[in-house]
């Protein structure tokens, strides 16, 4: 069953870390937003599937990382600068956090995660680079589409939008 094996403030737990002196465990954090005096919670002895379920009822309902990545966050700001200060480490506990990597610049601000519309917009990029090189629609070889005028590009039975299609397993955006 899963038990508090450790509390205090982020940035100690992160020491703590960093110190060998943090158990093998998931650290969880109370609500709010998250400063290097935030209070945690070190769960041990607890699977991943019940730690979503544990964690919010003893207090502390956010998920943050395991012991392993907390030592590797400590000895990869610890590289950066030889003292990390309070704020470098929370600046890289939230950048791994936020990016899933390792901070390589330990005063640099941490850029928020990627918005949706960010997401979307690097997306459609991929879309149109892959468009790009689909080439020129053959004048006397029709797409295979039911229904669709348009010629073939070359090594394939579809036209661009249609070949697009069959590759991604989406409706092409494009159809220039
Ligand atoms: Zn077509």
């Amino acid at each position: 069953m899963a038990e508090i094996a450790k509390r205090g403030p982020l940035v100690a737990m992160i020491r703590a870390a960093g110190n060998g002196e943090l158990p093998r465990g998931w650290l969880c954090l109370v609500e709010g937003e998250t400063t290097p005096q935030t209070q945690c919670a070190l769960l041990v002895e607890t699977e991943d599937d019940e730690l979503e379920e544990v964690a919010p009822r003893l207090g502390y309902p956010r998920l943050g990382l395991d012991t392993d990545t907390i030592e590797d966050i400590f000895y990869g700001a610890a590289r950066l600068t030889e003292n990390p200060s309070d704020d470098q480490l929370l600046r890289a506990f939230e950048y791994y956090c936020n990016h899933d990597a390792f901070i390589s610049d330990i005063d640099a601000p941490v850029p928020p995660p990627l918005t949706e519309g960010q997401i979307a917009d690097w997306r459609r990029n991929l879309d149109r680079q892959f468009y790009e090189t689909l080439g020129a629609e053959r004048e006397l070889v029709r797409c295979q589409t039911a229904g669709c005028q348009r010629g073939a590009i070359s090594l394939s039975l579809f036209c661009r939008p249609h070949h697009f299609e069959s590759v991604k397993g989406k409706p092409s955006p494009f159809d220039d």
